[in-house]
């Protein structure tokens, strides 16, 4: 028996990245079902066995109802949502800030996550579980990160006001806050920092495995791995909580 037979699971996100070790991990456990992402992003992929890949922009709510429209249509309530989708834009300091990067940023990681929760709510089963995946910046500052930081600690907000708002008809909300994972995303903002500022990619990630306990970053697996206790029933009194996910990041 694993942890998620027989369970239906959306994964916004989930064509790369973080989100695609989430669907691949859940799709190990027995879960079936989808992948909503980008279309450039989903036909770059290939979604786990018996899940299908939906589309969509959550910037724009009218694609996104659509998409959820889609995932509604004939079939069961869903067990399992993650909201993976997210940017991060590249490193800059408060007097550099550009407000247009800050809505591009706040479109997807903030209004796109509440956005992509509102379209769920009433498709989720009584019991669902709920998994947003944020960042220890949801909660600490880092320096030349406002646009982000600030758009994950919206994040933080959104997992406790629904816990609140759904914990009633028995489903949970919860959030895994990575540390620095060596995604693909992290790797090109490292390298085109490395071109425009010569400051090494390879130092950076040595930087921060130093600066955990473990002397390693953490691992997408390793998300998907607390993404998973999150969603399984072994969290079953668990809800309105972050779990970092960072090597131990004091
Ligand atoms: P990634 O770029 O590899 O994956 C993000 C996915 O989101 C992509 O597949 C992308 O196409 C999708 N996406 C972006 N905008 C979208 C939109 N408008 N509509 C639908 N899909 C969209 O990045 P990642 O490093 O795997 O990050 C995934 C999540 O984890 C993000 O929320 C990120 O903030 C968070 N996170 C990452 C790290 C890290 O170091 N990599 C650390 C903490 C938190």
């Amino acid at each position: 028996m694993t942890l998620l037979t027989g369970r239906k699971a959306l994964v916004t996100g989930g064509a790369r990245g973080i989100g695609a070790a989430v669907a691949e991990r859940f799709a190990r456990e027995g879960a079936q079902g989808f992948v909503l992402d980008l279309e450039p992003a989903l036909a770059e992929a290939r979604s786990p066995e018996g899940w299908t890949g939906v589309p969509v922009d959550l910037r724009d709510d009218g694609d996104t109802a659509r998409a959820f429209g889609f995932v509604a249509d004939g079939n069961a309530p869903l067990d399992v949502l993650v909201a993976a989708a997210g940017i991060v834009p590249p490193w800059r300091d408060v007097a550099q800030l550009d407000l247009d990067e800050w809505d591009r940023v706040f479109a997807v990681n903030a209004r796109g996550v509440a956005a992509t929760l509102r379209h769920a709510a009433p498709l989720l089963a009584p019991g669902a579980a709920v998994v947003v995946i944020a960042s220890l910046n949801a909660w600490r500052g880092d320096p030349n990160l406002m646009a982000y930081v600030a758009s994950k600690h919206a994040a933080l907000g959104i997992v406790r006001s629904a816990a609140l708002d759904l914990g009633r008809r028995g489903i949970r909300v919860n959030g895994v806050a990575p540390g620095p994972i060596a995604t693909d995303a992290l790797l090109e903002r490292m390298r085109a920092r490395e071109r425009e500022r010569g400051i090494a990619a390879s130092d950076a990630l040595a930087q921060a495995a130093k600066a955990t306990a473990l002397g390693r970053i953490a691992t997408a697996d390793e998300v998907a791995a607390a993404a998973l206790f999150l969603a399984s029933d072994l969290a079953s009194a668990i809800t309105g909580h972050l779990l970092p996910v960072d090597g131990g990041i004091a």
